[in-house]
């Protein structure tokens, strides 16, 4: 009873959430959890996940010129929670492989083997990577 009245306090200072693995909710704090869970605490710490309005594509990551990435969200699309924390795997994985976004290929081998390493990992199924084909 204690703990349930916790976390509906939580829920309402907008603090975080009784999701299973008790993640707080932000995408950041997200962000901090898979890189230390997937990606061994390699990407960068410092990143902004920001909201933006674009009507073309869910999310997307850039660079800047002091070499922060940036991982932004489109405001044009509401997304379920579940749905936004595979769009931020995804876009992890263009942070870790940005050498060949950088190339000009996007969706290219090396963000395959991110995404099917998540995969093979649990984060998802396949059809989530094979959508890009092509992309
Ligand atoms: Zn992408």
């Amino acid at each position: 009873m204690k703990l349930k009245l916790y976390i509906a306090g939580l829920i309402l200072l907008g603090l975080c959430v009784p999701v299973p693995a008790q993640r707080c909710l932000g995408l950041k704090a997200w962000y901090d959890d898979y890189n230390k869970e997937y990606f061994s605490h390699k990407l960068p710490d410092q990143v902004i996940i920001e909201r933006l309005y674009r009507k073309d594509v869910l999310a997307w990551t850039s660079k800047d010129e002091a070499g922060t990435f940036h991982i932004t969200f489109s405001t044009a699309f509401k997304l379920g929670e579940r749905h936004e924390h595979l769009t931020l795997l995804h876009e992890m994985c263009h942070v870790k492989t940005w050498d060949e976004v950088a190339d000009g290929t996007e969706h290219g081998r090396k963000w395959k083997i991110c995404m099917y390493t998540l995969r093979s990992e649990g984060a998802f199924d396949s059809s989530l990577i094979e959508a890009y084909d092509g992309h």
